[in-house]
């Protein structure tokens, strides 16, 4: 079945036409790739391709999938774009038969435009400008969120087709790395108006969004809010409203770096067998974003500057904090870890000299840092450091500061199928 479903990725657009390095099926893949790719890069000498690159790893896509499938069977997962919208990523989950969560129109684009049926798309966003809302209902995406009143008259006005969840704060006891609850989902006391102004207005709330925040540590917070989510769908009720029927439990998930995948889906069957048992024709979905963008990317920068300082070294590489690595500022508590690539720079062997060392990013801005008091080797013009898991909330959020656009990097494929 795995070589199936890759055989299914390969081929999908986005990713057909990419280049694909092929790997052998071991533990080493991603490392053996990457280094590979270095070494091709430093042998041909050429200042044309002495740039950072990101390699996405096909294979892990598709383990990644397979495990939410195991870990929350049934539950359909709308993958959120605004986490990394790669377009080989939205290609290989497209063909893994994911879903998506889009927030804008160039959002939805870019999902459409890989095949993509329009009814595979909730437009989660709770506050639209209204010539989205319009794009939404001209390309046929008909679900979306709300918290406020003012937003049920914006949809009523140029989507009055569409289906509404109301998306709903919950508790903030999950030790979010961000916690969204601060911008979006409605209180408790605004539920009942908002349902009864979804009324008036003709808009059917077909069901409950909640997000508990990115990157919880505490999974257990999956269950307060499954029970939240409870008793709006039995507020609809007590208002004589149609009864829902959608159970959105946005993002939260990680691949193992704040908590195990494997203890938040537990809670979140329990959670629903407990609040929902009663209510077996509820479906449930999920809106993943850094579940699956985090760990299949992998980026590879050029150390292109150097400066020692007494015991202190300091390097200039080609991506930073403006590039794939905002992670750094935008993510309270990232901590990158650059790995030199052995052989190119360093002979890896244990008991090597190590430096306290600061790693620059290229631009001038002097909070343009990666990292500060970090034990690398000796380094040198040419040697490369490669950073790990970097695919979430990371490319999507650079800037072209100072002309080191973080599109100039190559996006090189790992299968291996
Ligand atoms: N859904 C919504 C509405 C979001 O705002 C976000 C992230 O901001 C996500 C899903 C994805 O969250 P995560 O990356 O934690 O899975």
């Amino acid at each position: 079945e795995a070589p199936a479903a890759m055989r299914a990725v390969l081929e999908a657009p986005g990713v057909k036409g990419e280049e694909v390095l092929r790997l052998p099926c071991d533990a080493a893949n991603e490392k053996d790739a990457i280094n590979g790719l270095v070494r091709r890069i430093v042998a041909a000498d050429d200042p044309r391709l002495m740039s950072a690159f990101n390699v996405l790893d096909l294979s892990k896509v598709a383990e990644l999938f397979a495990a939410w499938q195991r870990g929350l069977k049934g539950v359909p997962p709308y993958y959120a774009v605004k986490c990394n919208p790669n377009p080989a990523l939205l290609g290989a989950l497209a063909a893994l038969g994911s879903c998506f969560d889009c927030a804008s129109p160039a959002e939805m684009d870019a999902v459409l435009a890989l095949g993509v049926a329009p009814d595979r798309i909730i437009y989660a966003n709770p506050c639209k400008p209204e010539s989205h809302i319009a794009y939404a209902a001209s390309v046929g995406v008909d679900v979306t969120t709300f918290d406020s009143v003012e937003e049920v008259g914006k949809i009523k006005r140029f989507h009055p087709g569409c289906k509404l969840l109301l998306r709903l704060k919950v508790p903030d006891a999950g030790e979010a790395l961000v916690n969204l609850g601060t911008k979006y989902g409605a209180l408790e006391e605004e539920v009942a108006p908002l349902l009864r102004a979804a009324r008036s207005a003709g808009l059917e709330v077909t069901g409950v969004a909640f997000h508990v925040g990115c990157a919880v540590t505490r999974v257990g917070i999956y269950d307060a809010s499954v029970k939240a989510a409870r008793a709006v769908f039995d507020a609809a009720v007590e208002l004589g409203l149609p009864p829902m029927r959608v159970l959105d439990i946005g993002g939260g998930f990680t691949a193992g770096r704040a908590s195990r995948f494997e203890d938040a889906c537990d809670v979140i069957i329990a959670a629903v067998a407990r609040h929902f048992g009663d209510m077996p024709e509820v479906e449930v979905i999920g809106e993943p974003g850094q579940y699956f963008a985090e760990t299949p990317f992998t980026l590879a920068a050029r150390v292109f500057g150097k400066r020692t300082r007494g015991e202190v070294r300091e390097y200039w590489i080609d991506d930073g904090i403006y590039g794939t690595l905002s992670c750094v500022v935008n993510i309270n508590g990232y901590i990158p870890r650059p790995v030199p690539v052995a052989s190119v720079c360093h002979s890896g062997d244990e008991g090597e000299e190590m430096h306290m060392s600061t790693v620059f990013g290229p631009t001038l801005d002097s909070l343009d840092v990666v990292v500060q008091g970090y034990p690398l080797p000796e380094l040198r013009i040419g040697d490369w450091l490669v950073f790990h898991d970097i695919g979430a909330y990371t490319t999507a959020v650079s800037t072209n500061f100072n002309g080191f656009s973080a599109s100039e990097m190559k996006t090189y494929l790992a299968s291996s199928v």
